[in-house]
């Protein structure tokens, strides 16, 4: 894939980079590494002043960095916009509750036979991050954060369709205040990463994106003995019991299908829905999907924009067309438009069955898939029922249910009467071909520690 910016809303490429040399990767490296034996000595105090800037830079940055993700990758400005907040917010938390979270954590000496025990974190080194254009500021953010704060230097490999926003992240922290080589953007294919992975002063891995991204920089991380954390994909389930507020959950079904112009791992996917809410609930949602306003990002009446690839779009379009061929009815869109620009109508898809692809893939753009079921066992089963689990949805105002569903639904997050989203103050991450490890709250942040014991007798 070439290192490139094209606008997805016009097909047109703007501007494409040459793949550093193997000499300039390992000048990379080397800088990443030298910044790390610098950046381990400073204070938690002194660098949360540096990401405090950096959250500064991005509030009064916030509309050129948003313009220029709407045209790397598509999405709505207002929803742009809306990232780079969240960005900001992240450094502060990060800047403001750190001391605590990398605090010693005292033991009981007694227990230990010490006169004195207890864990200290401290950084582990350079690690390598290797992310997705989806949300190319936040997916970056929600490792670099707490990773800078935690004192170790970061080496992103981002996606090859969003150089500029990558460019953009290391210009930020560097005139934040972070010393050369603490943050670093290496503009590299694929290819690189089992070299840049292999390397020896590289001592860990994060990576968002596929699984088979996961399986890849896994395998690498095994061979070479080095911790990863893996976010991947997601097909979320969506459950809808009878005693749900059903006006309320097909509008945020809408919003959490559509956001990011479908193309979020922790997008509500499959909407699993009670037979006795069925009818009035697929015809609430289809009516919501289809009113909704495809065109220019640039446009603020503009819901959903383009998706972010033509391989994307084809993608999308074959797996509705196999469901469709294999017998699926479609409630509204599921055509490909004609035109320049990789643009797909939000679309609802039901009467789906296992051997559809739609069934157990993870679907990547405005498409939603709707299951009929006539029980909370069933519910379960088909919620439960793909090799993913990374959130999911359940909409039910019965506490019992809603504590059942808590325990039942195998996910790595569970939002009852509310749409999946991230804080920065509660752990994220997924179980099953999800992945694996955490990030943000302080487990985020010591995911990249060494967690250390210290024994003083
Ligand atoms: P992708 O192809 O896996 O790309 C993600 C990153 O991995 C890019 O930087 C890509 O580089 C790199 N990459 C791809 N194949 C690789 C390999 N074999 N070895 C090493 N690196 C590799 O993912 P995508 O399709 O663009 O992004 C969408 C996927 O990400 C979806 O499955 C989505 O659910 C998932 N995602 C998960 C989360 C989460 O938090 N769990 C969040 C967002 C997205 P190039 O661009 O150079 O190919």
């Amino acid at each position: 894939m070439s290192i490139a910016t094209t606008n997805p809303a016009t097909g047109q490429v703007l501007t494409s980079y040459d793949p550093m040399s193997d000499a300039q990767l390992d000048a990379a490296i080397e800088r990443a590494d030298l910044a790390f034996r610098d950046l381990r000595r400073t204070t938690v105090a002194q660098r949360g002043r540096w990401l405090t800037a950096a959250a500064d830079l991005l509030d009064a940055e916030r509309d050129e960095t948003a313009r220029l993700m709407t045209t790397e990758m598509g999405k709505t400005y207002a929803a742009a916009q809306a990232e780079v907040t969240k960005c900001a917010s992240a450094c502060r938390f990060y800047a403001a509750h750190a001391e605590r979270m990398l605090a010693d954590e005292p033991a009981d000496a007694r227990a230990v036979k010490a006169a004195r025990a207890f864990v200290r974190y401290q950084p582990i080194g350079p690690v390598l991050a290797v992310m997705p254009w989806n949300f190319p500021l936040w997916q970056v953010m929600r490792f670099a954060a707490p990773a800078l704060m935690a004192g170790n230097t970061g080496l992103l490999k981002h996606a090859s369709n969003v150089p500029q926003t990558a460019l953009y992240l290391e210009d930020l922290f560097r005139r934040a205040g972070f010393g050369e080589g603490a943050f670093t953007t290496l503009l590299v294919g694929s290819d690189a990463v089992d070299r840049i992975l292999s390397d020896p002063r590289v001592r860990a891995a994060t990576l968002t994106g596929s699984e088979g991204a996961g399986r890849s920089i896994a395998q690498i991380a095994g061979r070479e003995l080095k911790k990863t954390v893996l976010e991947l994909g997601g097909s979320d389930p969506f459950v809808v019991m009878p005693s749900a507020d059903l006006d309320r959950a097909a509008e945020v079904a809408t919003t959490a299908r559509c956001q990011n112009n479908g193309q979020s791992c922790i997008a509500a996917k499959r909407f699993i829905v009670h037979t006795d809410v069925f009818d009035a609930f697929a015809q609430r949602f289809a009516a919501n999907m289809a009113a909704l306003r495809v065109g220019d990002p640039m446009d603020p009446a503009t819901d959903v924009g383009p998706l972010a690839s033509e391989r994307g779009r084809d993608e999308i379009d074959a797996q509705v067309r196999d469901a469709v061929e294999q017998g699926a009815t479609v409630l509204c869109g599921g055509e490909k438009p004609a035109g320049p620009g990789w643009f797909y109508p939000p679309t609802v898809v039901t009467d789906l069955r296992p051997e559809m692809r739609m069934w157990s893939e993870e679907v990547f753009g405005p498409v939603a898939g709707l299951f009929r079921v006539s029980s909370y066992a069933e519910a379960v089963e088909v919620a439960n029922g793909t090799a993913f689990g990374l959130g999911a949805n359940a909409w039910t105002t019965d506490p019992q249910e809603q504590e059942r569903f808590a325990t039942d639904l195998d996910a790595g997050n569970v939002f009852v009467n509310g749409m999946t989203t991230s804080f920065p103050e509660l752990p994220f991450g997924g179980v099953k071909n999800s992945g694996y490890g955490r990030e943000l709250s302080a487990l985020g942040m010591r995911e990249f520690c060494n967690t250390k014991t210290v024994w003083v007798g």
